[in-house]
């Protein structure tokens, strides 16, 4: 009999192939099994399979061999869907072709009656949150799921808690910039590895105070001429020599006359104008610790230890999906209702200080022509560490980003926040798979200032957790000017401008007021039920 056999982690209702042209059979006998929205008596929105490929492969094969030497059949195709998989779709797909009915049908059943026992192809879970109702009350289990909107510090704790650092790689020097050091450098030799002089001029013993002094040689940069001078003697050196050997002083040029081989000190400086080795740092001592940054500087330093590849954070894969039919390319100019797309640029500029591959796109506002255009899309889910989604994150009729992390196989760990701007924020959690990392996934509210706020608090957070550095923290500060707000009962994240005066407050009229963000250099946190607060006050800011 021919088998066929695909796992699939997308909808398959498309790779369903149309019947073979009729041969020797006269039967072709579909089968599809569609998740139910109901697992183990509870109501579910999606179901979670998981295979072991190879050895599925080989199981089915084995299990459709066998019962076919009872029920002869010609052909048989089967396609089972892997990863979450919505109520009402298709998880697996069976395809028999037979000469008579009765053969196609027997062998059905007896295979589906034993794919459960003898394939390694299982439901991991089923995810307890009803599409129909994406409100913020169902709710996912498994990974600590909130119902409450979660106040600040609660939401960045559970942030820190579920991202951990991603496996570190070494690159080349010149890709390093802006990574994370995941492990400490030492310094491999004496830095400077040699006495080396700081100054054009002529080399001298220390204590020498001869009038006059013979050049007995000349050394350039990359010379190396080692030789013990004695009282009276010169040696010519440029600025970066290695000094012929240790207890010597450099004499600039400009304080020497020369006559022939012979030269006379005319001013005698107390500077040494050496640079003595191990000065800077001795062989085995810490140069760079674990965590840090690699700015310019700290690449200049790992190339002069010779640290040509690093242990660093790997580049970041990043998918960032817009969604909003009222949005429009910032070229084009808006009718009445549409708004021009500036969350893509806010994003990819925030992304530039961590250096990672963004991919972005636009999804339609449906959640099934969104759902075809993710499947139909050219990477997998697993190529990305994190997915942000821009707007439809609220309880809109049209608002589906959680239903859509949730098909894509998120844990949802909370959908509200007690701040302002920025309620409706989303976090998911995809965890490990065989194939794949975990990902971690953001709903983001669509105004331009709660994007602005949720990615310094929240996004900036699980980046700096995953490249394995210390998150951006609040600070002190002082108000270089009133605050002057209504009290209300949830945390503020104020836009500042902050300069060496303190803090001002800017001025901004609701969450979708852009024209504060190009000044916004900090964002000053004022606490639920505070109201306005004094010039002069000491408050918390997060520099951004
Ligand atoms: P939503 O979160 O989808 O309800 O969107 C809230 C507001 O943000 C709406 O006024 C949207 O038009 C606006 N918005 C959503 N996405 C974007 C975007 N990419 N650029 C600018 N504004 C947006
Ligand atoms: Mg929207």
């Amino acid at each position: 009999m021919e088998i066929e056999f695909q796992l699939a982690s997308e909808p398959i209702a498309e790779r369903i192939p149309p019947p073979p042209s009729l041969g020797k059979q006269g039967a072709w006998l579909e089968f599809r099994g569609v998740v139910r929205g109901e697992e183990n008596g509870q109501a579910i929105s999606t179901l979670e399979y998981e295979a072991y490929p190879e050895m599925a492969e080989r199981e089915i094969r084995r299990l459709l061999q066998e019962i076919s030497t009872r029920h002869p059949c010609l052909a048989a195709k089967v396609i089972h869907r892997i990863g979450a998989i919505p109520v009402g779709e298709t998880a697996i797909y069976v395809g028999v072709a037979s000469p008579h009915r009765g053969e196609a049908i027997a062998l059905l059943a007896e295979f589906m009656d034993r794919l459960k026992q003898d394939v390694p192809i299982w439901k991991r879970r089923g995810i307890v949150a009803a599409v129909c109702d994406h409100r913020g009350s169902g709710q996912t289990s498994k990974i600590g799921a909130h119902r409450a909107p979660l106040q600040l510090d609660e939401a960045i704790s559970e942030i820190k808690s579920h991202c951990q650092p991603l496996p570190a790689v070494r690159v080349p020097l010149a890709e390093a910039f802006g990574r994370v050091l995941r492990e400490t450098v030492c310094a491999p030799d004496d830095m400077p590895p040699f006495d080396r002089s700081t100054r054009d001029g002529y080399a001298i013993l220390q204590g020498d105070a001869s009038e006059i002094y013979q050049v007995v040689d000349t050394l350039h940069a990359a010379d190396w001429k080692p030789r013990q001078l004695k009282t009276g003697e010169a040696v010519r050196v440029a600025t970066g020599s290695a000094l012929p050997c240790e207890n010597l002083r450099v004499v600039m040029q400009e304080n020497i006359e020369r006559t022939g081989d012979q030269i006379c000190v005319v001013k005698r400086e107390a500077a040494r104008n050496v640079s003595a080795r191990g000065e800077d740092l001795r062989a085995g001592e810490p140069l760079l610790q674990a965590g840090a940054k690699l700015d310019a500087g700290a690449l200049a330093l790992l190339a002069t230890a010779g640290n040509a590849r690093p242990l660093v954070s790997p580049r970041l894969r990043i998918c960032h999906f817009t969604t909003g039919d009222e949005i429009i390319p910032p070229d084009q100019k808006p009718k009445p209702g549409q708004i021009r797309d500036s969350n893509s640029f806010l994003i990819r500029g925030l992304l530039q200080r961590f250096p990672c591959e963004l991919t972005q796109k636009h999804l339609p506002e449906n959640f099934e022509a969104a759902k075809r255009d993710i499947s139909a899309f050219r990477f997998p889910l697993s190529a990305f560490d994190l997915i942000l989604v821009s707007g439809g994150a609220s309880v809109g009729e049209k608002d589906f980003t959680r239903p859509l992390l949730e098909w894509l196989g998120f844990e949802i760990v909370f959908s509200q926040i007690s701040v302002r701007p920025g309620r409706p924020l989303i976090f998911g959690m995809r965890p490990a798979r065989e194939d794949a990392r975990p990902t971690i996934a953001f709903g983001l509210p669509g105004n331009p200032l709660s994007h602005f706020v949720c990615f310094h608090l929240f996004v900036a957070t699980a980046l700096a957790k995953l490249i394995g550095a210390e998150p951006n923290q609040f600070r002190r500060g002082r108000l270089a000017a009133k605050l002057d707000d209504a009290s209300n009962p949830r945390e503020t994240l104020w836009p500042a401008r902050w300069d060496p005066a303190g803090l001002h407050p800017l001025k901004w009229a609701s969450s979708g007021d852009v024209t504060c963000l190009a000044q916004t250099n900090a964002l000053i946190r004022v606490p639920a039920n505070r109201g306005s607060i004094e010039s002069g006050a000491e408050v918390d800011f997060l520099p951004t």
